[in-house]
């Protein structure tokens, strides 16, 4: 029974507050605070098994934060707001003892660049203090952690290769929209993109590396190379790995508006000077494109993500695939929200609960590899993310 304080009241939050809320026995007082107080009373309006208190909160400012936290005592905070508030609730959270969670690590609002050194430098601080950051637990990152955590558990003695694969068949019926904050969106698609190999990261222009994938019930789809943030904390935790790679599939019309957009400037960071007001280009843009929250209603078909693995068990070579499927329309019919926001909020609420009920509770800053996968993983299918696996099926990369 614990009481705790969800940041942030967007297409996440939606999921997380509502998956909290049916989880009594766990999260017994839920408070959503957010930018928008209107848009947190409107989630928790929707949740007929608790009441959820709601208050405005400016993220950006620690003693705001602080004063909050102080006031409502919550066990844990869940910052499903943006990677730009990471640090703050953080340093709030250090403030005042309590337990920290997020789903995407920090990232600097003038430089489009995301790593874990800062969040990582919070380690001994948590640790003296005697409370936990467990960082990014949504889907990826955060599921296909568990999930390699759970193949070197189960089927490797050493693990080689990595490929994680996301794929989102889905059609929102909109010319183009991005499926989590567009903001954050197109800051980490028109980054190089990196991968690992043979100890060192290999940086590539941005989606220069593509390749058609087959996904289970989808059929095949063009995929791109991409850096993603789990893949650095992976191949830390799992130094055998002598590649590292995440691919995701991109629609040739999303591509294509991209590209336009790209090319007039309006996914530039860099303030420019518009009658006389400076504006950020992306910050426009976001404005314009429709909210992920609201894309729920006419969305169909499904998301594939997972990850598929080379390794050595018991002396020979082995390939193993885990991923799960999630229809667009189930996620709406349970929570009112598309795919990408449910199969995100969905671990988070379960990863809070593994922390409150103590499976995955220790002092420090923790990425979702570094605790056990398997209470993680018995539970996350009654909650809407069954998984599957297939071991020894022909895998569609190259090996050295
Ligand atoms: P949204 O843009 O829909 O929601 C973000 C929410 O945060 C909004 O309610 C926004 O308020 C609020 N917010 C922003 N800034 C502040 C602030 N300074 N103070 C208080 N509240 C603030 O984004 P999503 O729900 O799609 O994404 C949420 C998080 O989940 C992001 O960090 C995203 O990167 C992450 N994510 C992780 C995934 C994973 O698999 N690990 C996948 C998808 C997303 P307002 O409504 O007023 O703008």
């Amino acid at each position: 029974m614990s009481k705790v304080l969800i940041i942030g009241a967007g297409g996440v939050g939606n999921v997380v507050v509502r998956k909290c809320a049916r989880e009594k026995d766990v999260f017994s007082e839920i408070m959503l605070a957010s930018r928008t107080l209107a848009k947190c009373d409107a989630i928790a309006a929707t949740t007929p098994e608790q009441k959820i208190q709601t208050t405005r909160v400016d993220a950006d400012n620690v003693s705001e934060l602080a004063q909050l936290i102080e006031k409502f005592k919550p066990e844990l905070v869940i910052n499903v707001a943006l990677p730009y508030q990471d640090l703050p609730i953080m340093d709030a959270c250090l403030a005042t003892g309590v337990h920290y969670m997020d789903t995407a690590n920090y990232e600097p609002k003038d430089e489009a660049k995301f790593e874990y050194s800062w969040q990582w430098a919070y380690h001994q601080r948590f640790k003296d203090k005697g409370i936990m950051a467990l960082l990014g637990c949504g889907f990826d990152p955060g599921v296909t952690q568990a999930y390699t955590a759970y193949a070197a558990k189960h089927h490797f003695d050493e693990m080689h290769y990595l490929d994680i694969v996301d794929c989102n068949a889905g059609d929102h019926g909109q010319h183009f929209a991005t499926n989590f904050n567009p903001e954050i969106n197109i800051r980490e698609i028109t980054q190089p993109g990196k991968y690992w190999e043979n100890g060192a990261w290999r940086e590539i222009p941005a989606m220069s590396i593509h390749k058609p994938i087959a996904y289970p019930n989808i059929g095949e789809r063009e995929s791109y190379v991409l850096f993603h943030e789990e893949l650095e904390s992976l191949v830390k935790n799992f130094p055998t790995l002598k590649r590292a790679r995440f691919w995701m599939t991109f629609g040739q019309q999303y591509i294509t508006h991209l590209n336009v957009l790209q090319n007039v400037g309006m996914t530039s960071i860099k303030p420019i000077k518009f009658q006389g007001v400076d504006i950020v280009p992306l910050e426009f843009l976001k404005a314009l494109l429709p909210e992920p929250s609201s894309l729920g209603e006419n969305y169909s078909g499904e998301t594939s993500i997972g990850c598929q693995i080379k390794g050595i068990k018991d002396g020979k070579e082995r390939t193993y695939y885990i991923y799960n499927n999630c229809k667009h329309q189930e996620a709406y019919a349970d929570v009112q929200a598309q795919a990408v926001s449910y199969t995100t909020g969905v671990p988070a609420m379960l990863g809070a609960k593994m922390m409150l009920t103590g499976k995955w509770m220790k002092a420090g800053v923790w990425n979702v590899e570094q605790l056990d996968p398997d209470p993680f993983l018995a539970e996350i299918g009654k909650y809407g993310l069954p998984w599957q696996e297939i071991i020894n099926p022909t895998l569609p990369h190259e090996y050295a």
